[in-house]
C-alpha cells in the first residue's frame, strides 16, 4: 500500500510552497499525512467517506493557492488507484484483514501496520523477512 503513498509524496512534494516553512518540514509532514491517509484507507476503506478530500484538508496549506486545483487532482488519481487496489484485493483473497502486518507489536498485539508492497510486513517491522532489496523504503533519507 505504501507505493500509494510514495506516489503521491513523490508528485507533490515538487509542488511544496517554498520559503513558508523549511523544506524538510513541509516534506516530512506531507509523507506523515499521505502515509496516516494510504494506512487508514487499507484499514477500512469503505467508512472513509472522501479520502482525498481528508488528505487534501490535512495537506493544502503546504501549497500555494495556484498550484491546489493541481494538488487536488493527483491526490484524487492515486487514491481513487488505492481504492481499486483494495476492492481487487479484498475480492481476490478474501478480507482486508489480509492487508495487515504479520509481525506482534512489544505488548503482544497484533500490528495494525499495512504491509509494504510485495511484504507480509509492514516497513517498521520488514527486517522480520528476508533481506531483499528495499532501498526504495527511505524517501526522506535519500
Ligand atoms: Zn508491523
Amino acid at each position: 500500500m505504501y507505493r500509494y503513498s510514495r506516489a503521491i509524496y513523490r508528485d507533490l512534494h515538487p509542488l511544496l510552497l517554498e520559503g513558508a516553512i523549511r523544506p524538510e518540514v513541509g516534506r516530512r509532514l506531507l509523507l506523515a499525512a499521505c502515509e496516516r491517509t494510504i494506512e487508514r484507507l487499507a484499514r477500512d476503506h469503505r467508512r472513509f467517506a472522501r479520502p482525498e478530500a481528508a488528505l487534501f484538508g490535512d495537506v493544502r496549506s503546504l501549497f500555494p493557492v495556484s498550484r491546489q486545483l493541481r494538488v487536488f487532482t493527483i491526490i484524487e488519481a492515486h487514491l481513487g488507484a488505492a481504492v481499486g487496489y483494495l476492492d481487487q484485493e479484498i475480492a481476490e483473497r478474501g478480507s482486508a484483514d489480509l492487508l495487515r502486518c504479520r509481525a506482534t507489536n512489544r505488548k503482544g498485539k497484533a500490528c495494525q501496520r499495512v504491509p509494504v508492497t510485495g511484504s507480509d510486513f509492514c516497513p517498521s517491522h520488514r527486517y522480520l523477512e528476508n533481506v531483499r532489496s528495499s532501498h526504495t523504503d527511505d524517501l526522506l533519507t535519500a
